[in-house]
């Protein structure tokens, strides 16, 4: 557990120094034990220890004296149904953030869109912060993908394990600024196709990883 804690807190860092998340914006989770460790509500990164870090079970107990994000509930019911996630990261940073406000989904105007396993990144339609409406939209727009967008509010992003879901969050903020960026130009961008798209997926599982 002292593993995680240290992981998730360098991570937690991490969003903070890339500029992805900025105050007490965002949180992350990892599967920890028999349930997962999650970032505290309400403090900011700098003030955080790997003992600020709350540990959960999956029906929604915590440990005593510490308080979870308000938005257990999505990292809790993502890491409960989806088995090949290992680890969720949440932010408010400002180009995914910028699309959600604008209700777009990210449609596949560059292969690495496939970073997200799917030509698209839903946007998930509103919901109060902390609801489990919110957490119900979020699992429906995550169907086979690793990110989506929440309406009015941020972006999630998944992955195998904390470092994946931080180079998935990254590409996800790269990829709305260049979106947000073409639409300044053209409000209908050329795409790639469905049959584009399958290649970049077969040639992705030729390099293990991503293509570069
Ligand atoms: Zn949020």
């Amino acid at each position: 557990m002292q593993d995680k804690c240290e992981q998730l807190l360098a991570i937690s860092q991490k969003l903070a120094q890339l500029g992805l998340n900025k105050g007490t914006s965002g949180n992350a989770s990892v599967r920890c034990g028999g349930g997962f460790l999650i970032t505290p509500s309400g403090m900011i990164v700098d003030e955080m220890t790997p003992d600020s870090l709350v540990q959960m079970q999956f029906d929604g107990t915590f440990e005593q004296n510490k308080k979870p994000s308000s938005e257990w509930r999505f990292h809790r019911d993502i890491l409960a149904s989806r088995p090949d996630i290992s680890a969720v990261i949440h932010t408010h940073s400002m180009f995914a953030t910028t699309l959600a406000c604008l209700h777009k989904d990210i449609p596949a105007f560059h292969y690495m869109i496939a970073v997200a396993d799917g030509d698209t990144i839903r946007c998930a339609p509103y919901a109060l912060f902390g609801s489990q409406q919110l957490s119900d939209n979020a699992l429906t727009a995550l169907i086979d993908r690793k990110a989506c967008l929440l309406a009015n509010h941020g972006m999630i992003a998944l992955g195998y394990d904390l470092d994946d879901a931080l180079a998935v969050a990254i590409e996800v903020e790269n990829l709305c600024e260049q979106y947000w960026r073409i639409l300044q130009v053209n409000s209908n961008p050329p795409l790639l196709s469905e049959a584009e798209m399958r290649e970049v997926f077969q040639q992705f599982k030729g390099y293990g990883k991503w293509g570069i």
